[in-house]
């Protein structure tokens, strides 16, 4: 494989295969990675990247489009059936390209957007001061209760009254808990808000029927396809029929010109994928997994924030174990373990700095592991932080769990 690839061009050739051997050898905790199947893969590098397809489906601005309208219209049928969603719009190119066509087909610059605060797991495009979306729109906040995680729906009544927002979001990149849908619409119909939630994490357990559903509730999902959802990296819009024309035309023309029909096509993959009874067997065993971790680093004396996880992630403050984020990170990279550092609510460090890591499970429960590796990896990560100076310790650990992520296979078939 890749024989043309190593003939043109030898160095990008060289760092993919590099890569590929990373993936094999190492243990991915990135909470919003995953491993995508060799069918999604083969999508992804297909033909369809030479297609030129601005409009949707029967409507396009260019000839030659009767594949890919089929393709496209098999990912939106399919997108719809697994969400329970009136309409789908599957050309974002990514998740943040999917809000701000969304922020664009419903509001006008200076309008009020209510979502929650970012050090409590909001994402950059929910407001953050150093996106060009904080100088159009008029952000405000509201926050979680730092030790249950609760959102606190009284105080949200409060500043939904006062500040009169047109769109309430909901959904965020670092937090545990499931979500109550049903609070946050009524308060959004009390103020006439839209409302939004933003799945971009949890899309593969609301798919699966393993997390609560905004649908029928909400009037717009957005999510990215890549992370639980385990499809290629690329953004998809739901929404009520109501709202269809308005977002469609604010995706294309509006933000985007011409959709990536290779990825369309592999989002149409990815969705078929997941709606298989296997998918829903896959996503279980993630939240069995993430539960196993969760309760392993607590006996190691590790404080999960929130108190523990309802879905695929674990936000950990690292405060008491005197080591930073950047720190842990760092270690635990030497040994094979990959994850980020994170903020953790009301921090005192600085963001390339923090308190805190954020780890996931949904790539180790792609490549079979259960729970008796999360305990495995738990203590890989407790000796990686206590012995960080230890570089012959480091080593031994590394080999450790280079083993492990080699009795777990992925991509056997694939050889660069
Ligand atoms: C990952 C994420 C996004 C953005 O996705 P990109 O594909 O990186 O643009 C948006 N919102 C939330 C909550 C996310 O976690």
């Amino acid at each position: 494989m890749m024989e043309a690839l190593k003939n043109t061009d030898p160095e990008t050739y060289a760092a993919l295969r590099e890569e590929l051997a990373r993936q094999k050898t190492t243990i991915d905790l990135i909470a919003s990675e995953n491993y995508v199947s060799l069918a999604v893969l083969e999508a992804l590098g297909s033909v369809a990247t030479n297609k030129y397809s601005e409009g949707y489906p029967n409507k396009r601005y260019y000839a030659g489009n009767k594949n890919i309208d089929a393709i496209e219209q098999l990912a939106i049928e399919r997108a719809k059936k697994l969400f329970q969603a009136e309409h789908a719009n599957v050309q974002p190119h990514s998740g943040a390209p999917a809000n701000i066509a969304v922020y664009n087909a419903i509001l006008e610059p200076g309008d009020t957007i209510l979502a929650m605060h970012l050090n409590y797991g909001g994402h950059l495009t929910h407001g953050h001061a150093v996106t060009t979306l904080a100088k159009t729109y008029n952000f405000v906040r509201y926050k979680v209760n730092k030790n249950t995680g609760e959102i606190d729906f009284k105080e949200l009544e409060e500043i939904a009254k006062k500040e009169k927002p047109k769109l309430i979001l909901v959904g965020y990149s670092a937090y545990s808990k499931d979500l109550d849908y049903a609070a946050f619409k009524r308060i959004a119909d009390l103020v006439g808000a839209y409302t939004m939630a933003d799945i971009a994490h949890i899309a593969g357990l609301i798919a699966a029927g393993e997390m609560k559903n905004p649908f029928p509730l909400f009037d717009i999902v957005t999510t990215t396809t890549h992370k639980t959802l385990r499809g290629p990296r690329g953004g998809l819009i739901l929404c009520k029929e109501k709202l269809a024309a308005q977002i469609d035309k604010a995706v294309f023309p509006g933000f985007q010109g011409g959709p990536h029909d290779n990825g369309i096509a592999a989002k149409a993959v990815c969705f078929k994928e997941a709606l298989e009874p296997s998918f829903k067997e896959y996503v279980k065993q993630i939240k069995n997994n993430a539960t196993a971790l969760c309760k392993e680093l607590q006996k190691l004396g590790f404080t999960i924030c929130f108190g523990g996880t309802e879905n695929h992630l674990l936000l950990i403050n690292l405060e008491n174990k005197q080591v930073s984020g950047a720190e842990a990170e760092k270690a635990l990279e030497k040994v094979g373990i990959v994850l980020n550092k994170n903020m953790v609510p009301e921090d005192k460090r600085r963001p390339m700095d923090p308190s805190g890591i954020r780890m996931g499970t949904p790539a180790v429960t792609t490549r079979g592991m259960k729970e008796e590796e999360m305990e495995k990896i738990a203590h890989f990560m407790h000796e990686a932080i206590v012995n960080r100076e230890d570089e012959a310790k480091l080593l031994e650990l590394k080999e450790q769990v280079t083993s492990l992520a080699k009795q777990f296979p992925i991509y056997q078939d694939l050889t660069y």
